[in-house]
């Protein structure tokens, strides 16, 4: 097959893809978008569970570059279901005839640079080649499914699914018995919509939640009309918050001269908002104050206890080893009351557990558990596990696999050195790996992607890296800012503990979005300074 030339290869058909795609061939560049599956959408085309919803308020989550889309599209709900986002997604697509770019069913395996050409050479798993000046990777941060190898896997009789890649066309659960391994944000949605469907539900967990009840509503006209008429200024406040959401923080230092009473109001009004309000827009102490993170952890767990009715159950379901907000914050609508039905069974194996598959279901401790379907909404490897299944050789053809497995570092997740031309959107080491609205985060980095390869165009350069001492600074300032905070101490993806072996390191940066925007944003104005250009 002959190699293709061109000038941009984005790898990733979902929100940062398609975009990434939009604002490459608006600048006159030739470019092809490749994706693996055989949609476009991204997260939202693999994660088609049964609950799957999105828990960004919709009128924040969307592009912003387009009034036409902002004024024709309209969402239905506040918190829409995946089939809607997936929807949104196909809209804009053909609104902006995207398709005719975008290769689909196309797995890409490797990605080599070759530094005489200043290209890389893109080779898919059926042997397409590109050859290509810019790389920009929208592979997404929670993409690389991630499933625990019980033994005995091949005896088990029954149906084994995850999350992640659930049958497109849907499965009748109705009337048989379901476990399902995982109750992280997916394990929630899933088991609060499977409670009332199957016949009887086993739910394995290992860590409680702390989850937010959701409050979600249908967007009548008026509703919607008020929030059109906020997207002017929303498309700009968004980008300086510390969640890339509507809500603002308060400044640091004001929760901690109020009393525990005006703290609690707070809390009792974001609680009632029904969001991540709760999280990222009441004050920074609760991620960084063991006092003040503790304080909202109890209150939490009040409203939980409060919903569950076998005060023992609720006590399993209540989390106490780590604090609220320190893993990502879920929402849910009926997970707690699903735990009141008969049919829906907690099965603990924090102190026991799972040992491995059996014919019939899985074995814990003594006990089998006999089930038809077992669900794996395990997650993902986060971050780094999508590009790194990809075999990417950067200059000296040093591995990224091998530099990430060792020590994940990346310059404000946009670019690692020793990787010319290689833009990581939603890479390591940035709020879009987790604490952020995507869509905001997305769209600010595809912005600076962008606004990177027309400087090199217009000033008649190939390449651009940045250079090893740009690179520790950033990866300093990023540990700095995270020790401050409480995120590290509790195990989850956010910090690469999911994944045997992984190296640690607070995967998302978390000095917010606006401070890491203002950084971006001055680095582009000083003509890259730490980056190497040539
Ligand atoms: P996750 O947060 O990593 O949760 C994985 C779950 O699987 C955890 O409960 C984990 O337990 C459990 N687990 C893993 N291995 C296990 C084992 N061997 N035995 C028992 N339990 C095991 O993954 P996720 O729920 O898919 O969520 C990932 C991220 O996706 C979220 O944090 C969120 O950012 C995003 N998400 C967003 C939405 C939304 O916007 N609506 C919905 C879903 C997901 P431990 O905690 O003990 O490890």
């Amino acid at each position: 097959m002959a190699v293709q030339e061109i000038d941009v290869i984005v790898i990733g058909a979902g929100v940062a893809g398609l975009y990434a795609l939009h604002r490459m061939r608006e600048a006159g560049l030739s470019v092809q978008c490749i994706d693996a599956a055989p949609d476009i959408g991204g997260t939202w085309h693999w994660n088609c569970y049964p609950g799957a919803r999105l828990d960004s308020p919709s009128y924040t989550y969307q592009y912003w570059f387009s009034d036409e889309v902002l004024n024709e599209w309209e969402w239905s709900e506040r918190f829409p279901a995946q089939p809607e986002i997936k929807r949104y997604l196909k809209f804009v697509a053909d609104k902006f005839n995207l398709h005719p770019d975008i290769t689909l069913d196309t797995r890409i395996r490797s990605a080599i640079w070759n530094a005489e050409q200043a290209r890389w050479l893109l080779t898919s798993e059926s042997g397409e080649q590109w050859s290509t000046r810019f790389v920009i990777s929208c592979v997404g941060m929670l993409s690389a499914p991630n499933a625990p190898k019980f033994p005995d896997a091949d005896k088990f009789k029954g149906q084994v699914l995850h999350t992640a890649r659930w049958p497109q066309q849907g499965i009748d659960l109705t009337g048989k018995r379901v476990g399902v391994v995982g109750v992280g944000a997916t394990g929630i949605q899933v088991i609060q919509t499977l409670a009332t469907e199957v016949a009887d539900l086993y739910v394995f967990q290992r860590t409680p939640q702390y989850a937010v009840k959701m409050n979600n509503y249908p967007l009548d006209k008026e509703q919607l009309d008020y929030w059109r008429a906020q997207y002017p200024a929303m498309k700009t406040d968004i980008h300086t918050t510390f969640g890339g959401f509507e809500w603002k923080l308060r400044e640091l230092g004001e929760a901690a001269e109020m009393t525990p009473q005006q703290r609690r109001e707070i809390l009792e009004e974001a609680w009632t908002d029904g969001s991540l309000k709760m999280w990222v827009g009441v004050y920074p102490e609760m991620l960084a104050d063991p006092e003040i993170n503790a304080e909202a952890s109890e209150f939490v767990r009040e409203k939980i206890r409060a919903r569950i009715d076998d005060p023992a159950l609720a006590e399993k379901l209540i989390p106490r080893a780590y604090g609220f907000g320190t893993y990502r914050v879920p929402l849910e609508t009926s997970y707690y009351d699903a735990y009141n039905r008969e049919n829906v069974h907690l099965v603990d194996v924090k102190e026991n557990p799972i040992q491995r598959f059996t014919e019939k279901g899985l074995l814990v401790g003594d006990t089998e558990y006999e089930l038809d379907v077992l669900v794996f909404a395990t997650g993902f490897d986060a971050g780094t596990g999508a590009l790194t299944r990809i075999d990417v050789r950067g200059r000296d053809n040093r591995s990224l696999d091998e530099l990430w497995h060792q020590d994940i570092r990346s310059t404000l997740g946009l670019q690692v050195h020793g990787f010319p031309n290689l833009f990581t959107v939603a890479g390591p080491l940035a709020p879009s790996t987790a604490f952020c609205n995507m869509t905001t985060c997305l769209q600010q980095q595809v912005d600076w992607v962008t606004d990177a390869i027309l400087y090199l165009r217009d000033n008649q350069l190939q390449q651009m890296e940045p250079t090893r001492e740009r690179e520790d600074e950033w990866v300093a300032h990023h540990d700095e800012v995270a020790s401050m905070t409480l995120m590290m101490q509790t195990n989850s993806w956010y910090t690469g503990a999911n994944i045997e072996g992984k190296p640690r390191r607070l995967l998302s940066y978390i000095g917010g979005v606006g401070e890491y925007r203002a950084i971006c944003d001055e680095v582009r104005e000083s003509g890259y300074q730490g980056f190497a250009l040539g």
